[in-house]
């Protein structure tokens, strides 16, 4: 069980014990646990009980709860209140923003035992007299529910793909040797997918027998679809040798793609760029296969297709300066290894005090530190960047004199997400005019499958980023992805550069850097269109012209 998954368990417990009213210092400890743990570096299911009671805030009845996930994958206390509970109720716990103390008084005082309940309580303004609701908050849990609904039983490209390698297991063990490969909206790169699907060519008839936590919901000799627990559908395209081209170039573009072209006269091949060439079909990667206008569109830009191995440079890190799990030197030292010739590191400016902003004294301090790394790692450079608030009232997070110091600013909003338009455009505007912002990061602020993100007018976003050089960020982790990529084509069409940027918070988060130029690919961003493609001396240049 890896840290973050056994901290998990310490925030479901506590929000569970919340929920039943139990004793808050308890319930603080765990939440305090959940915080802890999950930052911790070394491996937690390899600890002894009298290593992990060394930890800060870890005592022994937290230690032998770890010990206790290690050992079974389970927590007997979370059961018990787990039994207790409907399981409906526990369905609302995981909905963002709720909480387990709203939960609660929507179970106890109305009687509230599922989402599809607590939707319709809204629709019967049943929560406007409730204690601790009204109408603002009803109408703002109505939105949440229902995008919650909307996105239920969808999963983020890695989740995916982790669902999708289960099944490739499974159908290994049953045929060993046989050919499985991703199509669908995996081979497409979708950042949110909602099926999940795969091409297998046995090699006999293979059965299977059915896996604990899977049901099959059909099963035809042409395909097989089965679902593990709440998770996407899987469906298992069965093939022959000589059908794989055919079936895979058939399953990969959406179907709006697929219809467009005429029939063709079946040809047999193996493999499924022949196919292509036999049926005269037009050479598209998979990527852009979701219409025939926007394939045409991408394959008409210019330039060569950006891929990972073209990034040159990691900008947006953040380090243990801020809220980062890794040091500086740590995070330096894995970008260079990694290959890579710069890194702007870009931790948190003052109002951020949730993430350790940078107060004006500890920016010197950080120069400083970064002076003596640049030194030791030359020619690899280090530019002293920040992620700098943008204001409630547009302004960056620090005074003039400050801002002039750094060699790269990312203006960014990360508090009073509750905007509407205007207001939203009058933030992000006043932030794109300053003088001193660089790139906007995560233009929209959202998480796929989690928070919608603020209301944002794209058109008149770029457009302002045209006129005053500020490049657009491609926030590159993959519960962002943000820019969308169906506004990179808008974006290269005014000239404005695109920055792949992994916003890593550790230094595995640098290679989140490839889920970014995934979809980047899909809008056919080319290599001289993202910032981060350039060179050590020409990002100099455009830093310090
Ligand atoms: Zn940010
Ligand atoms: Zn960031």
């Amino acid at each position: 069980m890896t840290n973050k998954e056994i901290a998990g368990w310490f925030r479901r417990l506590a929000d569970m014990m919340e929920l039943h009213g139990e004793n808050p210092f308890k319930i603080r400890s765990y939440q305090q646990a959940y915080v802890t743990l999950r930052k911790w570096t070394d491996p937690l299911s390899d600890l002894t009980l009298e290593e992990l009671a060394e930890i800060p805030g870890i005592g022994k009845a937290i230690s032998e709860k770890i010990r206790e996930l290690a050992e079974t994958g389970d927590l007997a206390t979370y059961r018990k209140y787990a039994n207790q509970t409907p399981e409906g109720v526990i369905d609302l716990l995981a909905i963002p923003g709720v909480g387990p103390k709203k939960v609660r008084t929507l179970w106890k005082d109305l009687g509230v035992e599922s989402v599809g309940e607590l939707l319709y309580a809204c629709h019967e303004n049943r929560l406007i007299e409730l204690n601790g609701f009204g109408l603002k908050k009803q109408a703002d849990l109505k939105n949440k529910l229902e995008f919650y609904m909307l996105t239920k039983g969808q999963l983020r490209y890695p989740e995916a793909l982790q669902v999708a390698d289960r099944v490739k297991a499974l159908l290994q063990v049953a045929d060993p040797g046989s050919r499985i490969e991703e199509t669908g909206e995996l081979r497409r790169k979708c950042p949110v997918i909602k099926n999940i699907s795969l091409l297998w060519c046995p090699q006999e008839k293979a059965t299977l027998s059915a896996e604990e936590g899977w049901t099959f919901v059909e099963k035809t000799p042409a395909h097989w679809i089965w679902q593990e627990e709440e998770n996407p559908l899987v469906t298992v395209w069965i093939t022959t040798v000589e059908g794989w081209g055919q079936r895979l170039w058939e399953t990969t573009g959406s179907s709006a793609y697929v219809s467009s072209f005429q029939q063709w006269t079946n040809p047999l091949a193996p493999e499924e760029g022949t196919f292509m060439q036999l049926a005269n079909l037009p050479d598209h990667i998979p990527e852009w296969r979701e219409s025939v206008d926007w394939a045409q569109a991408a394959a008409k830009r210019e330039g060569d297709l950006i891929t990972t191995s073209a990034i040159r440079g990691v900008i947006h890190a953040h380090s243990t300066w801020s809220d980062g799990i890794h040091s500086l030197e740590e995070m330096a030292f894995t970008a260079k290894e990694s290959g890579f010739a710069y890194l702007v590191i870009t931790d948190h400016s003052q109002s951020a005090f949730y993430a350790n902003g940078l107060k004006p004294d500890r920016v010197k301090a950080q120069r400083a530190e970064i002076a003596t790394l640049n030194s030791r790692l030359a020619p690899f450079r280090i530019f002293h960047g920040i992620e700098s608030d943008i204001l409630y009232t547009g302004a960056l997070d620090y005074d003039q004199d400050v801002l002039d110091g750094f060699d790269l600013i990312i203006a960014s909003i990360h508090s009073q997400l509750k905007m509407d338009l205007p207001k939203a455009m009058e933030r992000l505007l006043a932030a794109i005019e300053h003088p001193n912002t660089r790139i906007l990061g995560h233009p929209t602020g959202r998480l796929l499958l989690s928070r919608e993100g603020y209301p944002v007018d794209h058109k008149k976003m770029i457009e302002a980023c045209a006129r005053h050089q500020v490049v657009v960020e491609l926030n590159a982790n993959p519960q962002r992805l943000d820019l969308d990529y169906t506004w990179i084509p808008y974006a290269i069409d005014c000239g404005v550069k695109i920055a792949i940027n992994p916003d890593a918070h550790s230094t595995g988060g640098i290679r989140d850097i490839s889920y970014g130029v995934q979809v980047a690919r899909k809008a056919g961003l080319g290599v001289g269109n993202c910032l981060n493609t350039m060179s050590l001396k020409e990002f100099e240049d455009w830093l310090f012209v």
